[in-house]
């Protein structure tokens, strides 16, 4: 997967890229990353990619010219389409579905925005797909990018260790233990710790046993902390 990011903060990204699972991606060839300045795209001598509201009111709004020549630019780099991604409190809520849906696309195009956001007119003719990762307002695009980024990329076939890794997790697709819901609690040794022990069952080596216990904690878990993940409330 291609995945072109359009930020006024390229450095920011340098050190997630850089470590575990996303360099990883890299280095197998599975994902591929390109960083590119908003700045670079502005016709203005100064180099200005935002200007006041019309209408009055606090803040600065990113201009249409320098968003829509770096969009067209970026795009024409590589003859993969592009599915554009608009990071905005407004959008659509991210989720684990919606990430495994985008880790099944080519390349991905993610747009981080600054200041009070966009000129209402690059969300008309750009039509991107706006996502936002929770109902919170952070200062920048760059950092709901790289949470989007990070749960896409993971979801790759060959990027985990494991293919099944990703399997079973909190919020996934159902398997055997994790109905969509939160996973099952993990332990791993020692035994004995603080006086707390580890399920007998979990040290049995009954693996149908061992299932059944995971799906049951994992419903349990699910009904008391997110009742709202379960299909009949
Ligand atoms: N004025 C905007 C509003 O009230 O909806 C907030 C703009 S925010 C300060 C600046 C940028 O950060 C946005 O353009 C967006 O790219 C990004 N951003 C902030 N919160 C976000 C969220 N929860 N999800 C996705 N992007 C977010």
């Amino acid at each position: 997967m291609r995945i072109d990011i359009l930020t006024l903060f390229p450095e920011m990204f340098a050190p997630v890229l850089g470590a575990s699972i996303l360099k990883r991606a890299q280095d197998k060839g599975l994902a591929s990353y390109h960083l590119h300045q908003l700045r670079d795209y502005t016709t203005d001598p100064h180099r200005k990619v935002d200007d006041r509201p019309f209408g009055g009111g606090p803040g600065m709004v990113l201009m249409c010219q320098p968003v829509l020549d770096a969009v067209a630019a970026i795009e024409a780099g590589d003859p993969q389409p592009a599915t554009r991604i608009l990071l905005a409190p407004t959008g659509q809520t991210f989720t684990q579905p919606l990430a495994e849906e985008l880790s099944k696309l080519p390349r991905l195009l993610l747009i981080a925005g600054h200041y009070e956001g966009f000129d209402e007119r690059i969300h008309q003719l750009l039509q991107p797909r706006e996502i936002s990762i929770g109902d919170y307002v952070l200062s920048g695009g760059e950092v709901p990018a790289m949470v989007v980024l990070d749960a896409v990329v993971r979801l790759i076939p060959g990027v985990l260790g494991d293919d099944l890794s990703a399997h079973g997790e909190s919020f996934g697709q159902a398997d055997a233990t994790v109905q969509g819901g939160l996973e099952y609690p993990h332990y791993t040794r020692p035994r004995e710790y603080a006086g707390l022990s580890v399920p007998e069952i979990l040290l049995s080596g009954n693996h149908g046993a061992v299932e059944k216990w995971r799906r049951e904690q994992a419903g349990k878990r699910t009904a008391e902390r997110r009742p709202d993940l379960l299909k009949d409330g």
